[in-house]
């Protein structure tokens, strides 16, 4: 995410540590680089006009603070301009007037409408709400399907739609259910178009005016930049979103669309898809993606992902078999499931501070799905005993072990040698050995 964006405005920081002061001249050189970043990220040029006339602004103004190194001073104003660009504060769903709250998602077909609606009503849940998925969209061929096969690995409740139904009596028909059945949320998945079309905004009219949303979302794919902007603002104009919903921000998506978005239509983005996986949605805060584009990291974020995956007890028991070595196969597949629910080690370590810039310096660290399906394969053909004693598995357990995932010996040889690495690894690190304490209570 923002990756050639951040790597500018780096550039651009660093040419500032060095020097004494801000002047007209390391100023108006300094912006007129931010300017073509941001231009090259495809921010609107409206947009980045007035962000850089602001910056400039503060940066020769009163507020620059003397014996403050010039460098931290500016990343500090931009930073605060980019919260400003990107919507201020945190934007929260609105749910608050009706039960069940309704809330539509719109937008063009292959946004990722139908994956954003299970992704929300799998984040609702977390809050502890009761959401109600509705399959509306008639047109593109087996999103119905799509819905209900999500909503069922879900385990969320959802309305039994077909496709020979139409969009206006289903949305009416799934809100009577959901009524009655006592849901806290619905769902609303309404069809999308290749292309914004008359039809097709009467249509959503129609279900705004029978359902009377809370909350209209307009759901966008960040990869197409300012196509998404103007997308947007013709929705804005016939439906009145209250929010956005950028998906594919994993991707290559430069960034424009997120930086221009609020500026333009006045509607802050909601919520960011990070990845195809059904938790990777994250709601969208403004300081913390300021603070990811300027390499600041973003733990806050890293830190509520573990949270919802690992209670503390669980941590603690962890760190004491790390500790004395008694981290088994049966604790790796654990933490390597829980591993995939987060995200690829890549997302994890964009969001340490600092360790944008070295992860840039390393190169891809992503460890492809498929290779930690080989691990688990290799995992799950062990006995329990096995796994929970790996001192046990010797040439004819490994034998076996390869055979039963259909893999090489070599394959179980190289995973055995490298956990033994890593456990005797941990050890030291935690302070089991001889070496230094580490900063883990021992227990
Ligand atoms: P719809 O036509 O708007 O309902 O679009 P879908 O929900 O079917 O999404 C279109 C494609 O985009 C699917 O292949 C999704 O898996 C993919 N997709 C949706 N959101 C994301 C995201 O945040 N990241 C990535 N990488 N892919 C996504």
């Amino acid at each position: 995410m923002f990756e050639t964006l951040s790597d500018r405005l780096n550039g651009v920081f660093e040419k500032f540590s060095g020097q004494k002061t801000l002047n007209e001249e390391n100023v108006q050189a300094g912006l007129r680089e931010v300017r073509l970043a941001l231009l090259e990220a495809d921010v609107n040029f409206k947009v980045v006009k007035e962000f850089i006339a602001r910056v400039g602004e503060k940066c020769l103004g009163q507020d620059v603070l003397k014996g403050v190194d010039p460098a931290q001073q500016v990343i500090k104003i931009v930073h605060d301009e980019l919260v400003d660009l990107l919507g201020g504060d945190t934007t929260e769903l609105d749910l608050a007037g009706a039960k069940p709250a309704v809330v539509m998602m719109v937008g063009l077909q292959g946004s990722g409408k139908t994956t954003s609606s299970a992704k929300l009503a799998n984040l609702l849940r977390k809050q502890n709400k009761k959401p109600f998925l509705v399959p509306a969209d008639v047109y593109r061929p087996a999103a119905i399907d799509q819905l209900h096969t999500l909503a069922k690995q879900l385990g969320i409740p959802a309305y039994q739609s077909t496709p020979d139904m139409n969009p206006v009596d289903i949305a009416s028909a799934a809100l009577d259910e959901a009524k009655e059945q006592g849901y806290d949320v619905v769902l609303i998945d309404t069809a999308g178009r290749l292309h914004i079309d008359e039809q097709l905004m009467e249509e959503l009219a129609t279900i705004k005016g029978n359902v009377s949303p809370q909350e209209i979302l307009f759901v966008a794919d960040a990869m197409t930049g300012q196509d998404a902007v103007t997308v947007a603002e013709s929705f804005n104009e016939q439906l009145e979103i209250s929010g956005v919903v950028l998906t594919k921000m994993d991707g290559d998506a430069r960034g424009g669309a997120a930086l221009s978005i609020k500026s333009v239509t006045g509607k802050s983005v909601k919520f960011v898809g990070m990845g195809e996986k059904l938790s990777e949605m994250e709601i969208f805060h403004p300081d913390r993606i300021a603070g990811r584009i300027l390499g600041m990291g973003d733990v806050l974020t890293l830190v509520e992902k573990a949270q919802a995956e690992v209670s503390e007890k669980e941590a603690e028991e962890m760190a004491r078999k790390m500790q004395k070595a008694e981290f088994d196969f049966e604790d790796f597949r654990t933490q390597m499931r829980r591993m995939k629910k987060i995200g690829s080690l890549d997302s994890i370590l964009k969001m340490i501070p600092g360790m944008g810039a070295l992860k840039n310096k390393l190169g891809d660290l992503n460890v492809p799905d498929s290779e930690l399906n080989r691990v688990e394969a290799i995992i799950n053909s062990m006995t329990n005993q096995e796994r929970r004693n790996p001192q046990l598995i010797n040439q004819s357990r490994k034998e076996r072990i390869a055979k039963g995932c259909g893999l090489k010996l070599k394959d179980v040889n190289d995973l055995i040698k490298s956990f033994t690495q890593m456990r005797q690894m941990m050890k030291q690190m935690m302070g089991g050995g001889k070496g230094k304490k580490g900063k883990f209570p021992k227990l």
